[in-house]
């Protein structure tokens, strides 16, 4: 089985106007451990991140993961019409080649029309994971190709991975190949006082990082090899 370990970089949950705790107190949470771990994985990006924290984006491309693109706003690409879609796509592009020769794509909100698949090509994508096998109508759909483009979708939701451990092993179980995990850097910062709904803040900070301490010793156990994404599509 192979595994691959994705993180989304945005504001934090629901955060307006946007802040970034997550980005900057979580990712060195993350960069740690995964680098305990020798693992690496995939951090989809918004090309406001990059602009407000190109530190931040440089630790993780020097740190040997990959950077992929996550939008340019974090805009929902299924309420914007094709022009502000390629600009968001252009834009976002323009600003994370900078540090990091992309190929890999995540739509914000798992949200993305199959009608805009050729501006992630003409870009220079090669892999899109805007598709969640969780979500009704593509459960049991692994991946696929499309418009020159390979689909590998996201095997669970973000908050799995905080939940009890019981509860989120039968998840795991049930997962799969490849199986793509995924989460924010900000659920691994004590979220759990922000007015914010439940499941964004439940088990946040030191909970979320043992629990995904367990899952990568979960998979491991299992024989599984930590792929990024861009090694899955090849
Ligand atoms: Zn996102």
């Amino acid at each position: 089985m192979k595994i691959s370990i994705t993180v989304d970089m945005e504001h934090d949950c629901l955060s307006a106007p946007k802040s970034y705790r997550g980005v900057v107190e979580g990712t060195p949470v993350l960069l740690r451990l995964f680098g305990e771990r020798g693992i690496k994985a995939t951090f989809f990006t918004t090309g406001e991140v990059a602009r407000l924290f190109p530190d931040t984006v440089r630790d993780i491309v020097d740190a040997g993961h990959e950077l992929g693109c996550h939008g340019d706003t974090h805009a929902r690409f299924s309420t914007i019409g094709p022009d502000t879609a390629r600009q968001e796509i252009g834009d976002a592009t323009r600003t994370l080649r900078a540090f990091f020769p992309l190929t890999s794509f995540r739509a914000p909100n798992l949200d993305f029309p199959n009608a805009y698949l050729p501006f992630l090509k003409d870009a220079g994508y090669r892999l899109d994971s805007s598709q969640a096998r969780y979500k009704r109508g593509t459960i049991f759909a692994g991946p696929s190709h499309a418009d020159g483009m390979i689909r590998i979708p996201v095997s669970t939701m973000p908050s799995v991975v905080r939940l009890p451990r019981t509860a989120r092993r039968a998840v795991f179980a049930r997962l799969k190949d490849p199986v793509v995990l995924y989460f924010h850097p900000w659920e691994f910062v004590d979220m759990t006082r922000a007015k914010i709904p439940y499941d964004c803040r439940f088990n946040t900070g030191e909970p979320a990082l043992r629990s995904l301490e367990d899952a990568i010793g979960y998979f491991a156990a299992r024989g599984a090899a930590f792929r990024t994404m861009r090694e899955l599509a090849a």
